[in-house]
């Protein structure tokens, strides 16, 4: 029997529908949950990825802002354009769109960010909340494939789960999350060397890489929950994801499609975000 696809684009409207009742909460109190992304340059995929979390912000009815800079902007000028972000009341959250000219330092960015409105849970203080347990910003991605496990009443005590990738935005935190819930967790990478020696072992197995066909149907145990995380182009240029899709949801018993899987439930963690730190502004104004 075919695998139940996880549908991401249903979850997120769901989500996002409860979000938009919550704003008009908050907006009663006098607080509109505002974002603020910065973008700097024109690389054509994060302009798309900038549009779209705007969009979203709209829709949930918060208040959002596009700063949009050169690609010659100094890393001093970024800085300040944070800075001043940090310190708008009317902001909550901020989000510096990777990846950044050459010469400007990233990790720099995202530390001058306030942990307080940190929403892409990129900061190191959110990493180090993560880590020990303590309350802080998810990363969006991460926490948006934990939604989907637990949109199906999926138990992960006890249960095996196989990450595979290791970034500090996707791999590390999605292993943190499995292991707060109590999995057994697996963390691969491109140094491990049989993968399908620990993947078919695994009741839980999370793809990102980055890379087409990580995952094949002989690499899964029957009945194991996949979630593709990879954003790929296949031969024609359509998007796909790290699973062989179409075989291996003959196998599992539970996949999440590419696109309309991962995609669109980080935006959505993303506007969970940015309304936790809104709320706390609204508590403490
Ligand atoms: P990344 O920083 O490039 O990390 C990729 C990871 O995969 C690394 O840890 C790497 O290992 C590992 N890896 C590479 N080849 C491997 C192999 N053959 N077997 C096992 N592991 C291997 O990428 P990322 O930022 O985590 O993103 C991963 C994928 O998710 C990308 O396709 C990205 O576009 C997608 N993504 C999607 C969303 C979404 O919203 N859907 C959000 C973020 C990312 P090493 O550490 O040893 O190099």
């Amino acid at each position: 029997m075919a695998a139940q696809l996880i549908d991401g684009v249903a979850l997120s409207q769901q989500l996002r529908d409860q979000f938009a009742q919550e704003t008009l909460a908050l907006k009663a109190m006098g607080v509109t949950p505002g974002l603020a992304v910065i973008l700097v340059g024109d690389d054509q995929a994060s302009q798309v990825y900038v549009r779209n979390k705007v969009k979203a912000c709209e829709q949930a009815g918060f208040h959002s802002v596009l700063v949009r800079q050169p690609a010659s902007l100094s890393e001093a000028d970024l800085l300040a354009c944070v800075q001043s972000l940090n310190l708008d009341p009317t902001i909550h959250g901020i989000l510096v769109q990777l990846p950044l000219p050459k010469h400007i330092d990233a990790q720099k960015m995202i530390e001058a960010i306030s942990p307080e409105k940190d929403v892409d849970g990129f900061h190191v203080s959110s990493a180090g909340a993560l880590m020990t347990g303590l309350p802080g910003f998810w990363p969006c991605t991460p926490h948006g494939c934990m939604k989907m496990l637990e949109h199906i009443g999926y138990n992960l005590r006890g249960k095996h789960a196989v990450v595979i990738g290791r970034s500090n935005i996707v791999g590390k935190p999605m292993a943190m999350m499995l292991l707060q819930q109590n999995a057994t967790v697996t963390l691969c990478h491109s140094a491990t060397p049989d993968l399908k020696h620990h993947t078919l072992q695994a009741d839980v197995i999370v793809a990102a890489v980055g890379k087409r066909h990580v995952l094949t149907a002989d690499m899964v145990k029957p009945g194991a929950v996949v979630i593709d995380v990879g954003m790929n182009r296949d031969g024609q240029g359509k998007l796909c994801g790290d699973v062989d899709f179409e075989a291996v949801r003959l196998v599992a018993g539970h996949i999440t499609p590419v696109p309309g899987g991962v995609g669109p439930m980080t935006i959505t963690m993303l506007l969970a975000n940015t309304l936790i730190s809104a709320r706390c502004a609204a508590h403490t104004h």
